[in-house]
């Protein structure tokens, strides 16, 4: 069992969007799981490219899959927080996200051993309030600078089919993915992406044989934190 947060250093920053550039490192996260149906998936194609990636959980899908949450950190994922309820955080009270950042911490940690390093706010939304809250549980923000855009949005009602059960929602197509997040990956680059199915699971493999071939390693998110903090020191 890797501790990741044995290798983040005290004096860390409170935000972090992407690693030192000069490394050829980057990190795959996946947002908003575990999810029964497609994580299973997910850490096939992980495991079979032998990728470590960094898991942003949702504490209540974590208290519903503690099984399948085991099974992210067993294979030598990173676990992270992204709230219990995926409520935003930048209208909560100090208090409030307080004791929840704590609770899904302890959550996660009773489930994995992991203690989690990174929260990530719901929609990427926090104002100073969420970053003091983030810092006095000694974690770290942890954002992004390549976002695949792999979320299901709304068909508008013209383009739907004139069907009673069409489809209401799609995905960005998973070329589209694989061009722009390729396009736009540099070193100690940090990808989002999303525990979801579809065009998703058809990108990730594509996006780190493309990535490879340009030289990049993947590691978690700790790690690309650490190895920053250690280039830049040195
Ligand atoms: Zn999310």
């Amino acid at each position: 069992m890797i501790l990741y947060s044995a290798l983040v250093f005290a004096d860390g920053p409170v935000m972090f969007y992407h690693g030192a550039r000069h490394m050829n490192e980057v990190t795959l996260t996946f947002d908003d799981g575990p999810h029964p149906d497609y994580t299973p998936e997910l850490l096939r194609i992980l495991r079979e490219a032998n990728v470590k990636a960094t898991f942003f959980v949702v504490g209540k899908a974590v208290a519903n899959y503690p099984k399948l949450t085991r099974k992210i950190a067993e294979e030598g994922h990173e676990i992270a927080n992204h709230s219990y309820m995926h409520y935003r955080y930048d209208g909560m009270s100090t208090a409030d996200m307080a004791a929840e950042l704590r609770a899904v911490n302890e959550l996660i940690e009773r489930t994995t051993g992991q203690k989690p390093v990174f929260f990530r706010p719901p929609g990427g939304r926090y104002n100073k309030l969420v970053l003091d809250a983030v810092g006095n549980e000694g974690m770290v923000m942890g954002l992004w600078d390549v976002n695949a855009g792999d979320y299901y949005k709304p068909i508008p009602v013209k383009e739907r089919k004139p069907y009673r059960f069409s489809k209401r929602s799609a995905q960005r197509r998973s070329q589209s993915m694989v061009r722009d997040v390729v396009g736009r990956t540099r070193g100690g680059s940090v990808i989002l992406f999303h525990n979801t199915d579809g065009e998703t699971l058809k990108a990730i493999p594509e996006v780190i044989r493309l990535l490879r071939e340009k030289g990049y390693d993947f590691v978690p998110m700790a790690s690309l934190l650490t190895r920053s903090k250690v280039s830049k020191n040195r």
